[in-house]
């Protein structure tokens, strides 16, 4: 049976992590940055190397390509980090693609179909999330690219610019859907589940649906001294009394794998000596269905207004955002999981609560992903790690799908 080499995935893990590397473990390797353009470079050599035909788009999505013709298979992930993140976050993705392609070609096993290994820009969203695969899926808005900057206020304009880029031509990376058969995507879990029931492979199900928004209390400025209590009309109470009933809420009421977060809270005037007036919250929910997610957002909606009404406080609920849930195919899925059964591993159906690249592939293909643990569910810093044995199972699942979907 036909198998990955670790020591070449290991060699080319090591190689990328020296590029945006810190003192101490870890990378920052934002996109466009020089380490992400120094790490661009290195991969089109390693793409060439492996005998594949390199490609960049318009977008900065990079591409490596085995054989000819439409559609192809895509597979691959991101070599873009966050700030002080991890060496796996994208890069397994990206390099375990590679070295399957590379097997598969020293092989001479027969392709039905084109394959191209992927790395997708900004996935991180340091200007745009998931900004290449957004490109590519025919999902970027064009008039937001010059508005469009880094937290640090940098343009995104300036810093494809200084990578030899036109933002203003990213949009012209949309693919036609009829070139792409699949999209399948190896990753770490970056959550605790698949260590801790012993599996060493997720199949995701889906990417999770994301809801936003601001819940705003007002109430009434009174002293804090002179006021009794009983007459108080005071917003940072309500808040935080619905704040304890809507996590309850999704608790009971969700999926039981829904998930809410009160990130930022607001407290004005916000002094010692005056009961709080206004109070804002910014509320996050989570949900793979999306039935489930619509309902959970209405219901903690008129929670808020039920507690506001009670309290006799006014409340605004503002939309900030809504991702839709987007869900993996189930042909892919099915592959995943034939594929680990031909290697003998167990496999675990699984919804991702992070956002990946797979989410805007889901729009224009069929698109897969295979998760492997995450030691201690770390991510997005720098001790992220997976055990050598666990990648190359990954690798060798991944490697088993493609086949798979291209004969
Ligand atoms: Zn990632």
């Amino acid at each position: 049976m036909l198998k990955i080499s670790l020591p070449r995935l290991r060699r080319d893990l090591t190689a990328l992590a020296r590029f945006g590397s810190n003192p101490g473990p870890g990378v920052t390797r934002p996109a466009w940055s020089p380490a992400h353009e120094e790490a661009r470079a290195w991969l089109l050599v390693q793409m060439k190397e492996a005998g594949l035909e390199p490609s960049v788009d318009p977008a900065g999505n990079t591409f490596g390509r085995l054989g000819d013709g439409e559609p192809v298979v895509l597979t691959g992930s991101h070599i873009d980090s966050v700030p002080e993140g991890g060496t796996l976050d994208g890069a397994l993705g990206v390099l375990a693609a590679l070295e399957c392609l590379r097997t598969i070609r020293e092989a001479g096993a027969p392709l039905t179909r084109a394959l191209a290994v992927v790395a997708w820009s900004d996935e991180e969203g340091r200007y745009g999330s998931l900004f290449g695969s957004r490109a590519f899926a025919g999902q970027l808005d064009a008039a937001k690219i010059p508005g469009m900057r880094a937290p640090d206020g940098e343009r995104l304009v300036e810093a494809m610019a200084r990578a030899g880029f036109n933002a203003l031509e990213a949009p012209r990376a949309a693919a036609d859907p009829r070139g792409v058969a699949a999209y399948l995507e190896l990753h770490i879990e970056q959550g605790p589940h698949l260590e801790a029931k012993g599996i060493p492979i997720g199949v995701v199900e889906g990417i999770v649906g994301i809801r936003r928004n601001r819940i705003v209390f007002q109430g009434e400025p009174d002293h804090a001294g002179t006021t009794p209590m009983a007459r108080r009309k005071d917003a940072f109470l309500a808040a935080a009394e619905y704040a304890l009933a809507a996590r309850q809420h999704v608790v009971r009421r969700g999926s039981g794998r829904s998930v809410t977060n009160f990130g930022v809270v607001e407290v004005k005037p916000g002094v010692t000596n005056i009961v709080p007036a206004r109070a804002a919250l910014l509320q996050e929910m989570r949900e793979l269905d999306g039935r489930i997610l619509g309902r959970l957002d209405r219901e903690c909606a008129a929670l808020a207004r039920r507690i506001a009404r009670r309290r006799g406080l006014g409340v605004a609920i503002e939309r900030i955002s809504r991702n839709e849930p987007a869900r993996m195919h189930p042909e892919v899925q099915g592959a995943i999981e034939a594929a680990a059964a031909d290697l003998r591993l167990r496999t675990l159906r699984m919804p991702s609560g992070a956002g990946h690249d797979a989410q805007n592939l889901a729009r224009i293909t069929k698109a897969g992903m295979i998760f492997i643990p995450s030691k201690g569910g770390r991510s997005h810093r720098p001790d992220e790690a997976s055990d050598w044995r666990a990648i190359e199972r990954g690798a060798n699942v991944l490697l088993h799908t493609l086949l798979k979907l291209v004969s």
